[in-house]
C-alpha cells in the first residue's frame, strides 16, 4: 500500500548564538498504513525535532523547516497555515509526549481535558464529550472510568497518566499517532504494558504509529520498521528483522551491542565517544570519530543515504 505519510528531504534549522544548526538534515522516511515505524537514536540526534516538524510544532523563532516536505495523503503539511494545521493536529495526526505531568494541565480534571479536545475537534456538547471521555478511558484500560474522569492528574500514577495522554491523543481517531519516548519516565513493567497498549490500539483503529525512542530494545516487540538517526541524519532504515539480524551501519551495530538481548549473556558494550555538536560536525562521515571501521574516505567525504536490497544505509562500507 502507498505510504500514508511521506517525509521528503526534510531539513529543520535552528538559530543559535553560535550560528544556524540543522537539527534534522535532509531526512526522508515513509510511514506505511498500519505500520509501526520506530525512529531510534541517542538524545540530540534529531528524532524529536523530526516528530515536532511533522506535527507543525517547531517554535518559530528560533526553529524553522527550511527545506523538504511532509506529505500526508499527498498534502504537504509544511505549506499549511497554523489555522489549517490545527485542524489536522489531533484529528488526523496526534502525538503522545514523554512526560505526561508536563503535558496534562494540573488544574483541570482529566475528563474535562479529554472532553475539551472533543468539543474543539468534533463539536460535541459537554454531556457528549463526558460520555466519550469515559469510553476513551475504558479503551486505554483505566479501571472505574466514571470515577476517574473527576480525578486531577496528580491523583493518578505515572502509568495511568500516560494512559490518559494516550486516550487524549486517540479520542478523535487520528490516522497517525506519534509517540515520543512514551515510556521513558515509567518503570520497566509499566513500559511494556504501555507499548503493548499503543500497538493494540493502533491495530484496533487501523492507524499507523511512529515511535520515537533512544532504546532499540524497546522497539523490538512492536515496530515493523526502524529508522536510525545520527547527528540530524537518517543513517539506516530497514525492517525490524533485518535490523536485528544484520545491521548494516556501524552505528546501528553499536546500538544493538548496547541493548540487553534475551538469552544473550555477552557483556554490553556502549558506543565510545559522544554525539558531535551540530555546530561543530566532523568532516566526512559524521560518525567517523566513533567508528572502529573508519578509513580514509570516511574522514574526507560524507556518504549519501543509498538504497540497498530494499533497505537504506549511509555508510561508505555499503556503496
Ligand atoms: Fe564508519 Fe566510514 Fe561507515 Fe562512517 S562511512 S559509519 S566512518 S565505515
Amino acid at each position: 500500500t502507498a505510504p500514508i505519510l511521506k517525509i521528503k528531504n526534510l531539513t529543520t534549522s535552528f538559530a543559535t548564538p553560535g550560528g544556524i544548526i540543522k537539527a534534522v538534515d535532509n531526512a526522508s522516511l515513509d510511514l506505511g498504513q498500519g505500520e509501526t515505524l520506530a525512529i531510534v537514536g541517542e538524545s540530540g540526534c534529531g528524532k524529536t525535532v523530526l516528530s515536532l516538524s511533522v506535527m507543525g510544532l517547531i517554535p518559530d523563532p528560533p526553529g524553522r523547516i527550511t527545506a523538504g516536505q511532509v506529505l500526508y495523503r499527498d498534502q504537504d503539511l509544511v505549506q499549511l497555515s497554523e489555522q489549517e494545521m490545527q485542524k489536522v493536529r489531533g484529528n488526523k495526526l496526534s502525538m503522545v509526549f514523554q512526560e505526561p505531568m508536563t503535558s496534562l494541565n494540573p488544574v483541570f480534571k482529566i475528563g474535562d481535558q479529554i472532553g475539551e479536545t472533543l468539543r474543539l475537534h468534533k463539536g460535541m456538547d459537554k454531556h457528549q464529550a463526558a460520555e466519550a471521555a469515559v469510553e476513551a478511558l475504558k479503551l486505554v484500560g483505566i479501571p472505574n472510568p466514571h470515577k476517574r474522569i473527576s480525578n486531577f492528574p496528580h491523583e493518578l500514577s505515572g502509568g495511568m497518566r500516560q494512559r490518559v495522554m494516550i486516550a487524549m491523543a486517540l479520542v478523535c481517531s487520528p490516522e497517525i499517532l506519534i509517540a515520543d519516548e512514551p515510556t521513558t519516565a515509567l518503570d520497566v513493567t509499566i513500559q511494556s504494558q504501555i507499548l503493548r497498549l499503543l500497538d493494540d490500539l493502533k491495530n484496533k483503529m487501523n492507524g499507523s504509529l511512529m515511535l520515537i525512542t533512544h532504546d532499540l530494545g524497546v522497539v523490538a516487540r512492536v515496530a515493523t520498521r526502524v529508522a536510525v538517526m545520527y547527528a540530524g541524519q537518517v543513517v539506516e532504515s530497514a525492517s525490524i528483522s533485518d535490523t536485528f539480524k544484520e545491521p548494516l551501519h556501524p552505528y546501528t551495530q553499536g546500538l544493538l551491542n548496547s541493548v540487553p538481548r534475551l538469552g544473550c549473556r555477552t557483556a554490553l558494550t556502549p558506543i565510545p565517544g559522544n554525539v558531535p555538536a551540530l555546530l561543530d560536525l566532523p568532516k566526512g562521515c559524521r560518525f567517523h570519530p566513533r567508528c572502529d571501521r573508519a578509513f580514509d574516505l570516511c574522514r574526507e567525504q560524507e556518504p549519501q543515504l543509498l538504497n540497498k536490497d530494499g533497505r537504506q544505509v549511509r555508510c561508505w562500507l555499503h556503496t
